[in-house]
């Protein structure tokens, strides 16, 4: 019988993706619901070291698999690999972070497994009578959210958003089992050949990472309106962001885009200036824990969800702003 909840953790050049843990917290709370375990799927070469992050973060059980055809990402035998333990395992659910790798390797394996998959979650639940998971995500261009439940096929799967579910406190005294598993990968496996791999230089922007995020929008006017935003970004030792207005205008790059086709962040501090507050911005930014709002309209629906707001004009109030965090 198809039992406990999984989760794909990802690692890239050794490291935990900050989904991993994300996942694993939301796995934990639907796995108590059922009364099962989570597990964590982990693959790559010597990465078992990193089997104790994901037990600190929640997980009962790690099953690694340590291979150097698991080295850099490669869809076959990371799928060969994800598919051999679904099948000694039999899981109930099996979650992946809507990021590139899971978004490639999900529906190959639903496809594999013949299940169904939900792509891109927002909400994950188990519905009380059922017992079934809820699976819920924006739908028809976000103006509706679609709870979709997968009846009769196991496991139950999604890809879930970064950024929407939150981590479980690390706790370094919390035990787990790491189970080691050799799914029996042949260079046969590799369909590709990897001659050289290139290193960004810089470390890619992720607003999803950030602690403060100074969002401009329309009301900003124009890409000058940009530099204004780097300053207050660069006193509070936050990253710009941005509305989809801004990025359509060209001001911006798209890596920056918060909401329904950006992204999802949950910042300490959320700035929305000169943004006025569309339910597809919402959708990205509304769990972010202080939200300060500055628009010039008083009915702008970005004020429904500020904790702090200022009705005032941008190019006055900024100023001013920047002004008072420098001395601070
Ligand atoms: P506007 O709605 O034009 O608002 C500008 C605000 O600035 C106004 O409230 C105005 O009062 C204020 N303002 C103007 N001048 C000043 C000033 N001098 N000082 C202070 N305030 C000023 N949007 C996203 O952001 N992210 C998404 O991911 C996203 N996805 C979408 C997906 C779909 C399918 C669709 C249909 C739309 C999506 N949108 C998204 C677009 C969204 O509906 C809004 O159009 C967009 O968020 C508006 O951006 P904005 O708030 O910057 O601009």
């Amino acid at each position: 019988m198809s039992k406990n909840v999984f989760v794909i953790a990802e690692q890239r050049d050794g490291e935990l993706q900050k989904v991993s843990t994300e996942l694993i917290g939301k796995a934990r709370e639907l796995a108590d619901d059922l009364g099962q375990e989570v597990y964590a799927i982990l693959l790559g070469e010597n990465v078992k070291a990193k089997a104790d992050v994901l037990i600190h973060h929640g997980a009962d059980k790690v099953i690694v698999v340590d291979h150097p055809l698991l080295k850099e990402y490669v869809t076959e035998p990371y799928a060969k690999s994800i598919y051999t333990i679904v099948e000694r395992y039999d899981p109930e659910i099996v979650l992946f972070g809507a990021t590139s790798i899971g978004r490639d390797l999900a529906p190959r394996l639903a496809a594999r497994i013949h299940t169904g998959l939900t792509a891109d979650c927002t909400g994950l639940a188990i519905d009380e009578e059922t017992r079934l998971l809820r699976m819920t995500r924006p739908a028809f261009g976000g103006n509706l959210m679609a709870t979709i439940v997968c009846q009769n096929f196991r496991p139950q799967m999604a890809t879930v958003r970064p950024g929407v579910m939150t981590p479980m406190e690390n706790d370094n005294d919390r035990k787990g089992e790491v189970i080691m598993e050799d799914v029996g990968l042949t260079d046969a496996d590799m369909n590709v050949k990897i001659i050289e791999v290139a290193k960004e230089e810089k470390k890619k922007l992720d607003i999803t990472e950030a602690r403060v995020l100074v969002s401009g929008g329309r009301g900003l006017g124009g890409p000058e309106g940009f530099d204004l935003l780097a300053e207050l970004a660069e006193a509070m030792e936050g990253e710009i962001s941005s509305s989809r207005a801004s990025v359509d205008a060209g001001w911006i790059e798209k890596a920056r885009q918060v909401g329904q086709t950006g992204k999802t962040v949950r910042p300490d501090i959320y700035f929305a200036l000169g943004i006025s507050g569309a339910i597809q911005h919402l959708a990205g930014m509304e769990e972010s824990g202080l939200i300060i709002a500055i628009n010039k309209s008083d009915s702008a629906p970005i004020f429904d969800v500020a904790d702090l707001g200022i009705v005032g004009d941008l190019n006055k109030v900024l100023p001013k702003l920047i002004e008072q965090y420098k001395k601070a």
